[in-house]
């Protein structure tokens, strides 16, 4: 029952109407039975410093961010992690105790992609990554694989400058072994590239609801059964590009797992206590089944 003493928490973005996140960390706190409540901030791009101001002001105890805030609030915040200054974004929000006024930033969806692919039984170490797209969510997989110590990082984008401008971007600010290298996106040089690489990576929009029979994978091409395919998308759970890959007896991680990981981590920064994985992960497949029976 919500009551006075009810700690709240919510996620700022724009729009904010088919995010997960509500129904995913409401489940948690039903689950561990605590006093604590998610709710959705629909919040326009240039509100987004008042809307920061009233959360501290309504008790709020943290939020999250996604688009188009999570490199806007950067510039608003009292401090940011070393984590969402190396990758340019905060995800979570923390209002500190101390000081009401005061905001920390956090990120947590590169150890949401590092946990979702261990999770899988893959080892970044030394592994050879392809990544397709370089906005925001290509930018956490490939700070995860820096730190996993990937031997490469290939990011094939449609303009290959914006691919460049994210690997410049790490080899400035993240000095390490891992080999890293842009190239143009289409469908000869991801054939090309995927059969020297270890795991792929979507970390495009492509295949998502409702568009959900496209794929960056060729149809009529077989993906390398040697590789580990990881599709960020998580509307759908299986998406078209997953179908491929299983139907080629290569190993699938859903985006719908990073999602629970990432909320996982956000979950217990604002909490304190370890996230009941499990029941976020059902509240999550069950919202997508219910979307989908809605949507016919
Ligand atoms: P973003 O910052 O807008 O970047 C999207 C990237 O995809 C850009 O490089 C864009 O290239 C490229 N792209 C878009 N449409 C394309 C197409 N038709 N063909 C080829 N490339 C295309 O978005 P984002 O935040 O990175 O999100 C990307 C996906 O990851 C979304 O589906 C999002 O839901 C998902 N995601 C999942 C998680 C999770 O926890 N599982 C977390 C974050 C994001 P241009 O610049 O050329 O348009």
């Amino acid at each position: 029952m919500i009551d006075a003493r009810t700690q709240l928490v919510g996620l700022i973005g724009w729009p904010v109407e088919h995010s997960l996140s509500p129904v995913m960390h409401n489940a948690a706190f039903a689950e561990l039975k605590m006093n604590w409540c998610y709710v959705p901030l629909p919040v326009p791009p240039h509100e987004v410093a008042t809307a920061l101001a009233g959360l501290a002001a309504l008790g709020f105890r943290g939020a999250n961010v996604t688009i188009p805030h999570k490199r806007s609030v950067l510039g608003v915040l009292s401090s940011v992690s070393p984590q969402a200054r190396a990758l340019g974004a905060a995800n979570t929000l923390v209002i500190e105790k101390h000081d009401r006024k005061a905001i920390r930033g956090e990120n947590t969806d590169a150890a949401g992609f590092s946990a979702a692919i261990a999770a899988a039984g893959f080892s970044a170490a030394g592994s050879k990554a392809l990544i397709v797209g370089a906005g925001g969510a290509a930018r956490a997989a490939i700070y995860a694989l820096i730190e996993g110590k990937a031997e490469t990082v290939t990011v094939l984008s449609r303009r290959v400058a914006k691919a460049r401008e994210v690997v410049d971007w790490f080899t400035v600010t993240r000095q390490s072994s891992t080999r890293l290298r842009a190239a143009g996106l289409n469908a000869e040089s991801l054939i090309a590239h995927a059969a020297d690489a270890d795991l792929l990576v979507n970390a495009t929009p492509v295949g998502m609801w409702p568009a959900v029979e496209g794929s960056i994978w060729p149809e009529g091409n077989a993906v390398p059964s040697h590789l580990t395919v990881f599709d960020l998308v998580y509307n759908p759970d299986r998406t078209r590009l997953l179908q491929q890959a299983a139907s080629c007896g290569a190993r699938g991680i859903s985006g719908l797992e990073m999602l629970v990981q990432q909320g996982a981590r956000s979950f217990f920064i604002w909490t304190n206590r370890q996230a009941p994985i499990e029941s976020m992960r059902r509240a999550c497949k069950q919202q997508l089944m219910h979307e989908a029976g809605r949507m016919g």
